[in-house]
């Protein structure tokens, strides 16, 4: 459809020629109609007041000629009647010449004509003439037909004067009827352009007034801020559509910026958010932490407050990132946030510092004691929270942690020295046993020193080759034959003397070295290994962290080959844990361990997760059932069933077990009689360096002698 557009100027112009037209119309209709008065009353003036002043002279002249006629019949002398007859000549003459005029003036006028006055002026002239010819030369008194004569010239020129009178009171009324007419001429004009202002005003008010009213309000209301509006007008086709149309290109304008706006504002928003928060959990990172600990500190410095530092660190939460994948460690990490979060009060500051370590600064109250016991009471029920199994879909973890804290007041250190303190009570609580939290004490600064000494040692004692294998014999309890040993780390500290595998085996595994132990130690079994019998096995611990390393397969062939080792002299001992988090890969690198013959030992049987699933997956090649079991076996009917209930299943799948922690004789007999082939444990002998083997070997061990 074709849409003309409309112009409101265009509008308003034809309106204003309209009424200008109107105007002009009416001033031309006035100004014929006065100019047509202004000639009738001019014509009118020249003919008819003329003509009626030239009828004046025309009767004066015939009565001063009828005078001059009397004034002769009068005369006493001759030259009296003389003198009057020649002023009578000449007053005729001037009647005749007055008439003359008027009939010239009146010459187009049909009532300009004076045949009455002529016919009765000739009867008086000729009666007149009879007159003086008459007796007494005219001596006697005019009168009789003279008079009668004169009255009839007098009526005449009385009945002329009567048409001008007519046609004077015709020409008025037809001038008043032309002014009347003039008058409502212009009424009408006036009140058609009074109708036509109305009707523009109004035009104006509706189509243009109202409409730029209702754009200035919305326009009003965009800038206050509203943008949901409806642009009025914009459907227009006039100069008022197209300003509408470029108010609503302007709100749209103004939405875009807006929502520009909002983006900025969004994404700065973010980056205060990434810049101040843990992108993981959410929580606030190390730098506010940071800020709000100095916080803390200047307010306690000032004796306003005493405050407690919380470090938490999660036990064993790397075995979970490591086992059951980053995604189960993230799941974890958030799991615990939430609940950490749900323990805060809103004025406490909670932060995750990075890995598995968060952080809670509280404020107390003025007395340090009760704020001690306050804290106590909150660590324990952190604790608690955090101990909760997390639902993992189909599995759950169980995650503890280690708590270290650090209350400080007035005459606190700075931020670096309550972090240290809280930092090695966190230490304390984790060589305590973990799930469990301490309070810096002094005397923990020198015991932490001493540890990153043992960290910086026991990192030395792997490179140096200080920490070497120990071996402790597998035993056929039966025949009380050596079949085998295992290689225990040991590691004998320059000036702490030995310590213990399970104190440097963290610190290991918490340092990332434990690739670095593992091929020490299995290099050096090896070695030893090679001067032993050939009939005689060398076992050695593998970490959970290993069985994720696609190449440790190849690692170990390539470490059997350099030192010379059959591969069936190599028993892997691997505990459940680490077949946790990726059974398919652990799976694929104890195939491929065991396709190269080498055996594989599932250690610690029973104290794992899902030891008969393990059992069921993977195809092992002994199992050797955790010495808690064993140890409690004696006068414990419980462990006893266990035991039994373990042999029966591992004789079932014929597989060869092994018996840990036999300590005694009896616990030896009572294995020997439930059938129990393999031994090892302080009874045979302890775990002995490599030096002591030949020796161990030549003389052997003690078989269980018969009840
Ligand atoms: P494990 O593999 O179960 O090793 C047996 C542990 O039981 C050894 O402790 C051994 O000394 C101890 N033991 C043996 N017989 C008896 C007994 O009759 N009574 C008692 N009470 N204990 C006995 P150790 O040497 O302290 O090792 C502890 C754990 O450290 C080992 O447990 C093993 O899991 C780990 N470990 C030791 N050496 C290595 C190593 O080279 N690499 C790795 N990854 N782990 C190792
Ligand atoms: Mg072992
Ligand atoms: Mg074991």
């Amino acid at each position: 459809m074709v849409r003309f557009k409309r112009s409101i100027y265009l509008s308003v112009m034809f309106s204003l020629l309209t009424m200008l037209s109107i105007v002009l119309a009416q001033a031309a209709v006035d100004i014929f109609t006065l100019k047509r008065l202004s000639a009738g009353s001019t014509g009118f003036e020249r003919q008819w007041v003329e003509g009626a002043a030239l009828l004046g002279d025309v009767a004066y002249a015939a009565e001063a000629f009828r005078m001059d006629e009397v004034e002769g019949a009068l005369a006493l002398g001759q030259p009296g009647r003389n003198a009057a007859a020649a002023a009578a000549t000449l007053r005729r003459r001037n009647v005749n010449d007055d008439e003359r005029l008027y009939k010239n003036l009146m010459a187009a006028n049909r009532h300009g004509g004076l045949a009455a006055f002529d016919a009765a002026w000739a009867r008086y002239m000729a009666d007149d003439a009879a007159w003086r010819r008459g007796p007494g030369n005219g001596q006697a008194l005019p009168g009789g037909r003279l008079d009668t004569d004169y009255a009839k010239v007098s009526q005449a020129i009385t009945a002329q004067v009567d048409v001008h009178e007519a046609a004077g009171l015709r020409r008025a009324a037809a001038e008043a009827r032309m002014a009347r007419g003039a008058i409502r001429l212009n009424i009408a004009a006036a009140l058609l352009s009074v109708v036509l202002a109305a009707v523009t005003l109004a035009a104006a008010k509706h189509f243009v007034l109202a409409p730029l009213r209702a754009i200035a309000r919305a326009m009003t209301r965009l800038a206050a801020g509203a943008r949901d509006i409806a642009m009025p007008g914009r459907n227009r086709h006039d100069e008022i559509g197209e300003m509408a149309t470029a108010c609503e290109v302007f709100r749209l304008n103004v939405l875009a910026l807006d929502r520009a706006h909002e983006a900025a504002r969004q994404a700065e928003e973010q980056a205060q958010l990434l810049a101040r928060h843990d992108a993981l959990t959410g929580l606030p990172n190390r730098r506010v932490f940071s800020a709000d600990l100095e916080a803390a500190v200047a307010r306690a410095q000032k004796g306003q407050a005493s405050y407690a530092l919380l470090l938490i660190d999660l036990d064993d939460f790397k075995k979970v990132n490591d086992i059951q994948g980053h995604q189960a460690g993230d799941l974890v990490l958030c799991a615990v946030a939430r609940r950490l979060e749900a323990a805060v009060r809103k004025q406490d500051t909670l932060a995750r510092l990075g890995g598995d370590e968060f952080a809670i600064i509280t404020q107390g109250g003025p007395d340090f004691y009760e704020h001690q016991d306050q804290t106590r009471r909150f660590a324990a029920r952190l604790l608690g929270l955090i101990r909760h199994p997390i639902e993992m879909g189909e599995t759950k973890a169980e995650i503890g942690a280690s708590i270290g804290i650090c209350l400080f007041q007035a005459g606190a250190g700075d931020v670096t020295s309550l972090l240290r303190a809280a930092d090695i009570a966190m230490y304390r609580a984790k060589q305590s046993g973990r799930f469990t939290f301490r309070f810096f004490e002094q005397s923990m600064d020198d015991e932490m020193r001493a540890r990153e000494a043992l960290e910086r040692d026991v990192a030395r004692a792997i490179t140096d080759g200080s920490i070497k294998p120990h071996y402790q014999p597998l035993v056929d309890i039966g025949r009380g034959r050596i079949r085998g040993f295992e290689a225990l780390a040991r590691w004998t500290h320059p000036t702490r003397g030995a310590v213990p595998p399970d104190e440097f085996i963290p610190i290991i595994e918490q340092l990332g070295l434990t690739g670095e132990l593992s091929s020490a130690i299995l290099r050096q079994a090896c070695r030893d290994a090679r001067n032993w019998p050939d009939d005689i096995c060398v076992a050695v611990n593998i970490s959970p962290f290993e069985l994720k390393d696609e190449d440790f397969p190849v690692r170990i062939t390539k470490i059997l080959q350099e030192e010379g080792l059959a591969p069936n002299r190599l028993e892997v001992e691997i505990t459940e844990s680490a077949l946790v988090s990726d059974l398919p890969a652990a799976k694929a690198i104890l195939n491929a361990l065991q396709a190269n013959g080498v055996t594989i030992s599932l250690d610690d049987f029973g104290t794992g997760y899902s030891s008969l699933y393990h059992l069921r997956e993977l195809k092992f090649d002994k199992v050797k059932i955790d010495r808690s079991f064993v140890q409690a076996m004696r006068g414990n009917a419980e462990s006893e069933k266990i035991i039994d209930a373990i042999l029966g299943l591992t004789c079932s799948l014929h597989l060869p077990t092994v018996a840990e922690g036999i300590e005694d004789l009896p616990t030896l007999r009572m294995l020997t009689a439930k059938g129990c082939e393999l031994g090892q444990g302080y009874y045979f002998g302890k775990a002995i360096p490599a030096e002591a083997v030949d020796a161990l070997l030549a003389r052997g061990v003690e078989a269980a002698p018969a009840a």
